[in-house]
């Protein structure tokens, strides 16, 4: 061949490259492993995973912490099929992510579609944000083109930014300003969209109670003033208007429908996706756009009106009243000292000694809610969990990428993945990988011997004498005492096993100091340990 050759896999790396991705997460093998060869030679960074799915779910967080889609690299086969897992997660999460699957050759008149690439990328990161899949022909890889006859796609362009309706904006201002119980609710979606300036604004400005979802947590700070997540069930089921910002009234909202809302609860509903506007509510005012922008637009027409919902309403004292009442039976239960500890304890005491700037991943039933209740965040996108799909198994691919994007985009920013022992099950081998490439990740594995509640191991002993386990162990039993620890010592990592708080604040002490060393605390607490009474107990089972 005349001219310089660049083969298939130099091609797919370099396009990649030039689309901006940083990021790539996979396992190789025939016909992939050139491209990932070939992406570290052009500056991405390839992480080897332990598993596909793991993979995925951490090119997806990717995606979500820059804004930018991670690669999900893998071949095909088996390997493509463990990443449907992170593909639906990512779509259903709405962030934007890319998968690369190798198949078998094919003829090179087929081959050529590389302009798919920026299309790809567009696809994963325009209007809402979701995953997407591009299969390279195995032949390809390796086959050699004249370098002078490849002409590479420019960057795509950020996405575009809609706004708003003016008339819908100055309708949703004059529900706003009639309103006697309002609240907004932050989603995810804010969070995506770095709107937590704006969305600052107009809580300071209108002197709105909020309250975050789940990973929305840390757009405004948990700790300001009229964040209103200790009185969630109050503050949904007596609103009168409801601003939602970048959240679905999905499972994680209760619909948007009594008994969890007044029937006649007006929602404004603003989201970039026209298919979400009305779905299971009618809103009383639509707004579709990019929440940044449409925020602002909506603040200027509050402005104007100089609105500001008053601070002594009843409305307010409601909300007080319930956020101090919760907040005290939940010190009540922290500071229990029975052991085995129970949920409350062990969250009171890592949110003592954990940064407070650190990457909080976390996964597992209650240990996820419980951690959501007791852990505060006070940074925007700093909470990452199982999600819209409540997929669990995400957790250890969301802390590598999480601590691969700190590293190099906020160096010193720790990761505390915490985990239920079920959930750390999913892909506990990715703490090899974790050790490998060095990642200072704290993993706590809040450990109950089971799925939802465990035996200890004195039931577990009598239980055995009854015959043949898999006819006698519960569904939801796992080993008790299983020694989780050990997974991570003996990958050259610290491995912690407590069992009592003080032994726990040592093990965090320790592992918070050593910022260069990968750690894991295995936390025993009472198998039978239960979260608080729920006042809609048919709800208590959901993953929130
Ligand atoms: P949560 O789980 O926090 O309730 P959801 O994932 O249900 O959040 O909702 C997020 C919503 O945000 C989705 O409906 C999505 O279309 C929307 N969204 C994502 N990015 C933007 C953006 N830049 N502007 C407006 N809406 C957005
Ligand atoms: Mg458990």
């Amino acid at each position: 061949m005349e001219g310089e050759a660049v083969s298939g896999a130099q091609l797919i790396a370099q396009a990649l490259k030039a689309q901006n991705i940083e990021y790539m997460f996979g396992i190789v093998g025939i016909p992939v492993t050139e491209i990932a060869i070939a992406a570290q030679a052009v500056g991405i960074k390839y992480v080897g995973m332990r598993n596909e799915q793991a993979a995925c779910y951490a090119a997806s967080a990717v995606g979500y912490l820059t804004g930018r889609p991670g690669v999900c690299l893998v071949v095909s086969g088996p390997g493509f099929l463990h990443t449907l897992g992170g593909m639906a997660n990512a779509t259903i999460n709405c962030w934007p992510l890319i998968v690369i699957g190798g198949s078998s050759d094919r003829n090179q008149e087929t081959m050529g579609a590389f302009q798919e690439f920026p299309q790809a990328v567009r696809t994963s990161m325009y209007g809402r944000p979701g995953s997407c899949y591009i299969d390279i022909p195995g032949d390809f890889v390796n086959l050699q083109v004249n370098k002078s006859s490849v002409k590479y796609m420019e960057c795509c362009l950020p996405p575009p930014i809609s706004m708003a309706e003016h008339s819908a904006v100055s309708k949703a201002a004059s529900v706003i300003v009639l309103s006697k119980q309002p609240l907004l609710i932050i989603g995810k979606g804010a969070a995506y969209s770095h709107a937590e300036n704006n969305i600052r604004k107009l809580v300071d400005l209108c002197g709105l109670p909020f309250l975050p979802t789940p990973m929305a947590k840390g757009v405004v700070p948990d700790n300001h003033p009229n964040c209103v997540a200790a009185a969630r069930s109050t503050a949904l089921q007596h609103a009168d208007v409801i601003i939602l910002l970048g959240a679905r009234l999905n499972w994680i909202l209760h619909f948007g429908l009594p008994p969890r809302y007044q029937r006649d609860v007006k929602v404004i509903q603003i989201d970039i996706c026209a298919e979400e506007l009305g779905n299971n509510v009618r809103p009383a005012a639509t707004l579709l756009g990019d929440i940044d922008a449409v925020t602002e637009q909506l603040l200027e027409e509050l402005k104007k009106r100089s609105w500001k919902y008053p601070s002594n309403s009843e409305w307010w004292q409601k909300l007080r009243g319930k956020i101090k009442n919760n907040e005290e039976r939940s010190k009540g239960l922290a500071l229990q000292k029975s052991l085995p500890m129970n949920y409350y304890t062990v969250f009171h005491h890592i949110r003592d000694l954990i940064p407070k700037d650190c990457i909080l991943v976390s996964e597992g039933a209650n240990t996820m809610d419980i951690g959501r209740t007791m852990l505060p965040n006070f940074y925007p996108r700093q909470r990452l969990d199982a999600g819209t799909f409540g997929t669990m198994g995400v957790g250890l691919g969301f802390a590598i990428a999480a601590a691969m994007v700190a590293r190099d985009h906020s160096p010193g920013r720790r990761v505390v993945c915490i985990e239920g022992d079920s959930a750390f099950g999913f892909s506990g081998m990715e703490v090899e990988t974790i050790c490998r490439y060095n990642l200072p990740i704290l993993i706590i594995v809040v450990n109950n011997n089971g799925i939802y509640t465990g035996l200890d191991a004195n039931s577990w002993e009598q239980m055995l004498k009854f015959g043949d386990p898999v006819t006698c162990v519960p569904p939801v039993s796992l080993l008790p005492n299983a020694h989780y620890e050990k997974i991570m010592s003996a990958f050259g990592g610290k491995g912690y096993f407590v069992k009592t708080p003080e032994e726990l604040q040592n093990a965090l002490k320790a592992s918070v100091t050593d910022e260069q060393t990968p750690s894991l605390i295995n936390v025993m607490i009472d198998p039978q340990s239960e979260r608080k009474k729920q006042e809609f107990p048919w709800l208590t089972r959901s993953n929130l």
